[in-house]
């Protein structure tokens, strides 16, 4: 171990974060299992690259015929790409028909940031305070905690607005985060730079996935709208079917946004990403710059993309983390009756945790205590993290097949660990 990790420093360079105080090992995944160098196996209750299971049988296959037959650049007419445009197309809300393929989340919210501008012609983007979203020069700028000191000056165009935080700051109806979107408009006006985009995961899931009412985004886009400028949502967490009540976690904020990213799950693990938009956006996209992804969309890409989608559906696995969901919050709820250090549960389909405080009142986060509990959840045997606007929220986010049983051994687990683990600062 202490080998591997003097490699990777030297080799890959300092700073390369992996999870833990002491790092897995993994070495071959199966459903929701990893396995370790030594055979020792983990419940995956953090990963939605593996979207549908690990190594899945219909997606493995899926890549290996493709790859056995063709696979090359995107310059060649192909079926591939076109059927699985349509295929996911149909599963958004008209008039998003359009698609360009990438291979990563952040290459897709590049293409979205550079749409917005060749829409309104200006460049201002408005993002919250604690999220992330990628890892160009232009995309990194939208993470405050990323912005680098050397950066082309692209920061003067970006405004962070406050993550909603549903635990100590009630929005219940979303007027108060619209009216801080509006803020922020003014003031890229009054700066003389104009408003050109907000992007926002639509679940907020680096942020603390916050309880939130359906349709509670609807006044935020509402003051997009009215101001000319474009609502881009960042699926690359929230989409495929993981927020259970929708296919798209926009769908279930209630609005229809003018671009909408994907990744991670995509090909699950597969790279590829992209992004889907209306026609007329497209037409003045393509009209103003000459985009071309040498890998974006290739026929592997897009077999195994096809897969994935298939397997969503023909396993109803939305369904699946809808179910998941629910139990998960009893579960949840049932161990906040006993440990006073869940503040408050939270879920949103397959994706569910709650935040540790030190104490009720005064809702101090237990941002140390989170980090103890998360690596003693390793050293049992579960794999899953915490983040969040206070860095104290148990964020659990298992591949979309994960079942009851699989729920039972994650929320005994846990309740082992808290039952361990002393509440200190
Ligand atoms: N958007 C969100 C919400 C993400 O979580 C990530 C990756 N963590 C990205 C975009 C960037 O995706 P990629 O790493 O594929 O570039």
């Amino acid at each position: 171990m202490a080998d591997l990790i003097a490699r990777r420093r030297a080799l890959l360079g300092p700073n390369v974060s992996t999870f833990y105080d002491d790092p897995v090992h993994i070495v071959r995944g199966e459903d929701v299992w990893m396995w370790d160098a030594e055979g020792r196996r983990y419940l995956d209750c953090y990963n939605n690259v593996p979207h549908v299971g690990h190594c899945n049988p219909r997606v493995v296959q899926a890549i290996c015929r493709q790859a056995a037959t063709l696979n090359t650049h995107t310059r060649y007419l192909h079926e591939g790409i076109l059927d699985y445009v349509e295929r996911l197309t149909a599963t958004y809300d008209d008039p998003l028909k359009t698609a360009i393929l990438t291979c990563t989340g952040s290459e897709a919210n590049d293409i979205a940031l550079r749409m917005a501008e060749a829409m309104t012609g200006k460049r201002g983007i408005i993002a919250t305070d604690a999220t992330y979203h990628g890892n160009t020069t232009l995309v990194s700028h939208l993470s405050k905690s990323n912005v680098p000191e050397v950066g082309f000056g692209l920061g003067q165009y970006v405004r962070h607005v406050e993550a909603p935080d549903s635990y100590r700051i009630p929005d219940p109806d979303g007027q108060r985060f619209a009216a801080k979107v509006q803020a922020s408009i003014d003031d890229l006006d009054r700066d003389g730079i104009g408003f050109a985009a907000l992007i926002v995961c639509p679940l907020f899931l680096n942020e603390g996935f916050p309880a939130q009412a359906e349709g509670w985004l609807r006044p935020a886009a509402e003051a997009v709208r009215r101001a000319g400028g474009l609502l881009i949502c960042d699926e690359v967490q929230a989409g495929f079917g993981r927020c259970g009540s929708h296919f798209w976690g926009h769908q279930k904020q209630g609005v229809v946004p003018d671009i909408v990213t994907m990744g991670k799950p995509m090909g699950n693990g597969h790279p590829v990403a992209g992004l889907v938009t209306r026609p007329e956006i497209m037409a003045r996209f393509r009209g103003s710059f000459r985009y071309f992804n040498t890998f974006g969309g290739n026929p592997v890409s897009c077999a195994a993309a096809t897969a994935v989608l298939e397997e969503l559906q023909e396993k109803d696995l939305q369904a699946n983390a809808a179910r998941i969901g629910r139990l998960a919050q009893e579960r949840l709820s049932d161990l906040a009756l006993r440990y006073e250090v869940i503040g408050d549960v939270r879920q949103s389909g397959m994706v569910f945790g709650a935040e540790f405080v030190l104490d009720r009142d005064s809702k101090a986060p237990a941002a140390a205590y989170a980090d103890r509990a998360v690596n003693r959840m390793r050293q049992r045997g579960i794999i899953l993290s915490k983040l969040g606007r206070h860095k104290n929220t148990l964020k659990i986010r298992p591949p979309m097949p994960f079942g009851e049983d699989h729920l039972d051994l994650l929320m005994t687990t846990l309740d082992a660990v808290l039952a361990e683990t002393p509440v200190t600062a």
